[in-house]
């Protein structure tokens, strides 16, 4: 695939994946299209070599993985892993506030977004709903997307906040509430408009996990229409590289495994984020499945590779001297290998090695990162998982600016450099 086809795949997934649990549902459309089997997390699993599996954990959290047709006890797990999640905002339950006509909706922040980015945006909503069933432990739980923007959230014009160039203090209860109508009919309209847009009755409707998205999606920028400026880059790229490269991958030695993790943007401490214990159960049934010991599992972790796929910051065209010395990187380098020694990315010596070593033979264009010494960046799944995975683990992603703005921005090209470093792993 070359640097066209792989931009516009990305492109689609960034379209299709409005949340977690759409993104999800992608990639396991994807998985399907290439023979990939679906799995259920609770079943006894008969898994068979030379065959592709996929297996969804509480809808936001993903994992695929491929069997060597000739596999043998204590062969190694190749892992790509990203995460599914993106900051934004989320509906809260009984979100229906007014003033005068307006009607507003009550909102959280999730993760960490750059508030003053969703502000005067075309904004939609998407999610899943809770939905009452047959029985009470059986709710039907329905994906939405309402598709078109439905709501806003209005800045406060310059004449009332006139040090807003300055800097102006954003607060998350008060001045991020979007706004859904300027006449408001009924006590209830969020639930009445939810239940209008899912065609059941609103009593039905038990819960949601909703959040907003913004509407005005890709676009091509530059004189030479070579970089994407795009809502959650961060992390759709690794995402998508991590399905295509499960998907192209050839290895044959290896167990190979895409996991795609929720929750990393408040810290994966969830029963499906990379801090949790999910991702080693599905490997050890995967072993067990396979009539591999206790031990055959363990051989196949701890002879692993793990790449930790997701953005890093490339330096600002406005603000250079914020980045490292030596180890910058620019839109367009190819794909950043993560360095810190305070291990905030999960990378050493050997495992760049490994990675640096593909690279350069198989002329994937690449470029090592680490922060200034006096700045504290963002940290990894990479770190956490390798923490629960012993195995060597590498920090990789696309270099980007603007990281958790609404929209973000990135040069297409890396995408391919990206995709095919985690297709030779796997
Ligand atoms: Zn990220």
């Amino acid at each position: 695939m070359d640097i066209k086809e792989q931009g516009a795949l990305l492109m689609r997934a960034i379209d299709k994946s409005v949340s977690t649990f759409h993104c999800v549902k992608y990639c396991e459309e994807q998985f399907l299209e290439e023979g990939f089997l679906p799995l259920n997390l609770t079943d006894s699993w008969k898994l068979e070599p030379g065959k592709g599996y996929f297996v969804e954990v509480f809808g936001s959290t993903l994992i695929g993985f491929r069997i060597p047709k000739d596999y043998k006890p204590s062969m190694p797990f190749h892992i790509a892993a990203s995460h599914t999640d993106w900051p934004t905002l989320k509906i809260k339950p009984n979100p229906e506030s007014t003033v005068g006509e307006y009607a507003k909706l009550n909102v959280e922040v999730y993760g960490g977004p750059i508030y003053s980015t969703w502000l005067d945006r075309p904004l939609s909503i998407a999610g899943r709903v809770a939905i009452k069933g047959e029985d009470y432990k059986n709710p039907e739980i329905r994906l939405v997307d309402f598709k078109r923007p439905v709501v806003t959230i209005p800045n406060l014009a310059i004449h009332f906040n006139r040090e807003v160039n300055k800097g102006v203090e954003i607060n998350a209860q008060k001045d991020l509430m979007p706004l859904l109508s300027n006449h408001f009919k009924s006590e209830k309209f969020f639930l009445e408009f939810l239940a209008n847009e899912l065609e059941v009755n609103s009593e039905d409707i038990l819960t949601y996990d909703l959040n907003l998205y913004n509407m005005d999606s890709c676009a091509l920028v530059g004189m030479e229409g070579d970089m994407l400026s795009a809502p959650h880059l961060d992390n759709t790229t690794s995402v998508q590289a991590c399905v295509s490269g499960l998907i192209m991958g050839e290895n044959t030695d290896c167990i190979s495994v895409a996991a795609l993790f929720d929750n990393e943007e408040i810290g994966s401490k969830t029963k499906q984020g990379a801090d949790s214990v999910v991702l080693s159960q599905i490997l050890e049934k995967i072993i067990l499945s396979l009539g591999g010991t206790r031990e055959t599992y363990l051989n196949s972790i701890l002879g692993g590779l793990m790449l930790s796929a997701d953005v890093a910051h490339a330096t600002h065209p406005n603000h250079p001297e914020i980045f490292d010395i030596t180890n910058k990187i620019y839109m367009g380098d190819g794909v950043a290998i993560k360095m810190h020694y305070g291990q905030r990315y999960a990378t050493d010596a050997k495992s760049v090695g490994i990675i640096e070593s593909i690279c350069k033979e198989k002329d994937i264009p690449y470029v090592t990162f680490l922060n200034r010494s006096d700045l504290r960046g963002g940290s990894t799944l990479g770190s956490i998982s390798s923490s629960i995975l012993t195995m060597n683990t590498v920090d990789i992603g696309v270099a980007i600016l603007a990281m958790h703005s609404a929209r973000e921005l990135m040069a297409i090209k890396d995408q391919e450099a990206l995709t095919r470093i985690i297709a030779e792993i796997l």
